[in-house]
């Protein structure tokens, strides 16, 4: 077998969670001759800088892809149309582009027009992140056993995305194929829809007037504190993924509410029995979670006696 890296040189665009995380593995495992960061923000690049994430860091998103064999846009799902335009005539030709938006659908329609006929556009969402943003969030280990969906376009080439397969299995990602409408769906109710939950109590029970912050804070493990740790990621990018994937978030919403109402009536008039069979029911999916090494199976999620 040889030793020569899956790709003479890598450019990232955006050094936030996934960027950093991405420059970081690429230091654990060598499957970039080169690796080139770009980022528009100047306190960002001298943070990557001092990090030292990479051979080359730069505002000048030009420069970072020129020669770059494989190019991977991490900026938020909205920027991703501005940043494919400012890239494209710098592309090198034969170079896969692909990205780590949340949303699919939508990155899909922004940069495919930009792309030129000689760069092979295989777009691809990392199924991994955590509440931080910025290049100090990132860690090597963030993609190890989960999930990266890659959605190729109709007609990409084989070999492209086999390449960039490799790639992220090297991370140490598990891959699977999907096409980009039904990302969107899965990852609404995956994701999106729970991220709204969460963002929604939150906002609810800061607006409660009868009850205190300090008790909200106070006697927050009752449950409260799992959701204010989602609803603590970062508003950019969770910004851009309702408003990029408005109608599977609004189909999967539409179905949510029409649940909630229902539990709500079961409450109202002492239906024990749909209460407790929905809660059976979903505590078995917490199990094949567990089983599948999503999540731990730990008490309160893991987290350390006091
Ligand atoms: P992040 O930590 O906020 O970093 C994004 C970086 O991109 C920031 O430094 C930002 O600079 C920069 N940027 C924004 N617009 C740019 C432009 N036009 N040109 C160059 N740089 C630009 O975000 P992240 O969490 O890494 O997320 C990046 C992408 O990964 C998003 O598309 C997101 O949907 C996807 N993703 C995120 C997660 C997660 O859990 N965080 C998981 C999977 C996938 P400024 O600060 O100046 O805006």
């Amino acid at each position: 077998m040889s030793d020569a890296p899956l790709f003479g040189k890598v450019a990232l665009i955006g050094i936030g969670l996934i960027g950093s995380s991405i420059a970081r593995g690429l230091k654990a495992v060598p499957l970039a001759g080169a690796v080139a960061l770009a980022d528009r923000s100047d306190e960002v690049v001298a943070r990557a800088r001092a990090l030292d994430l990479a051979d080359v860091v730069t505002t000048d998103l030009a420069a970072a892809v020129a020669d770059a064999d494989l190019v991977v846009v991490c900026v938020p799902v909205g920027a991703c149309g501005a940043v494919a335009e400012a890239i494209a005539p710098h592309l090198k030709r034969g170079a896969i582009v692909s990205d780590v938006g949340s949303v699919k659908g939508s990155v899909v329609a922004q940069m495919t027009p930009f792309m030129p006929g000689h760069v092979h556009f295989v777009p691809a969402h990392p199924v991994a992140g955590t509440e931080h943003s910025g290049p100090d969030a990132g860690f090597a280990e963030l993609f190890h056993e989960r999930w990266c969906i890659i959605t190729p376009p109709p007609g990409a080439a084989p070999e492209a995305v086999a390449r960039l397969t490799r790639f992220w299995q090297a991370l140490g990602s598990k891959t699977e194929v999907m096409a980009p409408d039904h990302h969107d769906l899965v990852l609404a109710i995956t994701s999106h829809v729970p991220h709204l939950i969460a963002y929604n109590i939150v906002g609810t029970a800061s607006d409660l007037e009868q009850v205190t912050e300090s008790e909200v804070i106070k006697f927050s493990a009752g449950g409260f504190r799992d959701f204010t740790r989602i609803a603590a990621s970062d508003p950019t990018m969770w910004r851009d993924v309702f408003l990029h994937n408005k109608d599977a978030v609004l189909e999967v919403l539409g179905r949510f509410t029409e649940d909630l109402i229902a539990l709500q009536r079961n409450i109202r008039w002492g239906q024990g029995d749909q209460l407790f069979d929905l809660f059976t029911r979903t505590r078995a999916i917490r199990r094949s979670i567990i089983d599948q090494h999503q999540d731990t199976a730990d008490p309160d999620f893991g987290r350390a006696r006091k």
